[in-house]
């Protein structure tokens, strides 16, 4: 099947032609002509399946083909995208203007840690479509800055993340502002119960699009797991790279100080290494990013949610130097590699610490993974587990923490390190234990109070689902809604 059959307008089809996609993944092909028909849709897409084309073409097209639905609002925003870390958001902005070249439609991308007055100054001009982070969104809101009324189409875009992050009530604030006749798409990695309650609020008869996640589609990345004792995880890291001649390799640690030591110690030893973590400014995190990209940095290190949202192409090496603490991360971290059908290799040091969390990752992907032992990093066989490192300087989890979904104090997303409105100061990036899905923090699209401890305990797909469900015939436009839409 090609684009142009799920019945995209020419002038998207060229600027595919450009970015060179010849045919559409599964969640393009089943999302375009649902969102193409107006109507609500629940879609269940990690990242690597090509979820940001699946909703941006579609919405370009609409809006490109569709009068103003709300008339008196015709230099209001049209379309809203919500995402829950300022890298995505960025992205998902440049997919839109890449994609959106040969139209007229004008984009933005908001996000905090960056100064809000240009921000300010271009919202006063004609807006078609707004990329932001919620945090962001309502703090121009406060200052009046932004017309939310005449919103048609809203995407939230991983969904399931900004839950776990804590940004319920934001969103909530954010519904409660935009008129009721409009077209809803929710994309979401799972169909966890909070997501279907969460929908099932917020979507009007929605259709429902599901496919495989990442693990079970990226047949082509190879697994593998090398035992090694704790202390001699660099040396065999090192050697990994310098004898595999690996040039481009995203490293995962859990923790901050995990990556930054890991960092130093790689690129001090000759292998240029950054780490990119939430507590590094943005524009730091751009930096490496952008140095990884060029293939000016061999190594990057990253904590989980600084890695969400990352896009790059066909990586072919991942590493977990540590475990993550969820499986699904595990999922998360090796769908980096292999990519729009490149092959790949997603290697994990494990030592006897982690026994536990590999188990729980091999029941969770239903896959044995293959054990190397590299000569001279045999491990001791009488090594004793020990306790997963502590949160470097975390207070113990307090009791009196909200539940995961329900809101914590507003917190500031996306501001600038020192602005001194965190909710907590509490930066835990240790294991996530019983109590993390119930940390109040939410995660890096703060830079200052994040947590890479993220409760999302639900498992991925091990299975793919195949179809989801067909779309349903058309019905001509976005509905109207019933009333309490901002009632989730
Ligand atoms: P996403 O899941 O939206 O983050 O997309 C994952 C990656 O796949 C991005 O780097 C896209 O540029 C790429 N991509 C999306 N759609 C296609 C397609 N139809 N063909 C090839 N690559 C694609």
């Amino acid at each position: 099947m090609s684009f142009a059959e799920l019945g995209l307008m020419p002038e998207l089809l060229r600027a595919l032609h450009a970015v060179g996609y010849t045919t559409p993944t599964p969640i393009q092909r089943e999302a375009i002509p649902l969102v193409l028909s107006g109507r609500d849709l629940l879609a269940a897409a990690q990242t690597g399946t090509g979820k940001t084309a699946g909703f941006t073409l579609p919405l370009l097209q609409r809006l490109a083909t569709t009068p103003v639905l709300h008339p008196s609002n015709k230099h209001r925003i049209r379309a809203l995208v919500l995402t829950p870390t300022r890298e995505l958001a960025a992205q998902v902005e440049d997919s839109v203007k890449q994609y959106g070249q040969d139209l007229k439609l004008s984009s933005m991308v908001i996000f905090g840690g960056v100064n809000i007055n240009p921000q300010r100054d271009r919202l006063q001009r004609k807006l078609d479509i707004l990329v932001a982070t919620p945090g962001r969104l309502l703090d121009h809101v406060g200052q009046g800055s932004i017309d939310l009324g005449g919103v048609e189409i809203l995407v939230l875009d991983e969904a399931d993340r900004m839950l776990d992050m804590g940004f319920i009530r934001d969103i909530k604030r954010i519904l409660a502002l935009l008129p009721t006749q409009r077209q809803n798409l929710l994309f979401s990695a799972t169909f966890a119960p909070e997501i279907k309650t969460f929908a099932h609020n917020l979507l009007d008869n929605p259709a429902k699009v599901e496919v495989a996640p990442q693990v079970t589609t990226a047949e082509r990345v190879e697994q593998r797991i090398y035992p090694v004792d704790r202390d001699a995880k660099k040396a065999l890291l090192q050697k990994l790279i310098i004898d595999g001649n690996w040039q481009q390799v995203l490293v995962f640690t859990r923790t901050k100080h995990g990556a930054n030591r890991l960092a130093e110690g790689l690129d001090s030893d000759g292998i240029p290494a950054m780490a990119i973590h939430g507590n590094k400014s943005q524009a730091a995190r751009e930096r490496a990013l952008s140095q990884f990209k060029a293939g000016k940095l061999r190594v990057l290190v990253a904590t989980d949610i600084a890695a969400r949202g990352i896009d790059i192409d066909a990586l072919p090496h991942v590493v977990n130097y540590e475990l993550p603490n969820v499986p699904e991360d595990y999922v998360h971290r090796i769908g980096r590699t292999g990519r729009a059908g490149a092959g790949g290799e997603a290697v994990s040091l494990v030592c006897v610490d982690e026994h536990k969390l590999l188990a729980d990752i091999e029941r969770t992907i239903r896959q044995k993974l293959e054990r190397v032992i590299v000569p001279g990093f045999e491990p001791d066989p009488n090594a004793r587990p020990e306790p997963l490192r502590k949160p470097q300087g975390a207070r113990p989890p307090r009791r009196d923490m909200p539940a995961r979904g329900s809101a914590p104090a507003r917190s500031g997303e996306g501001r600038p390190s020192g602005s001194g409105r965190t909710s907590s100061g509490y930066a835990s990036e240790g294991r996530a234990g019983a109590n993390a899905n119930r940390s109040p923090n939410r995660g890096e699209a703060n830079g200052n109070r994040s947590s890479d401890n993220r409760g999302n305990t639900a498992a991925p797909r091990a299975q793919p689902s195949p179809g989801g469900t067909r779309p349903q015939p058309s019905t001509g436009g976005p509905r109207r809604r019933p009333s309490g839409n901002g009632n989730v």
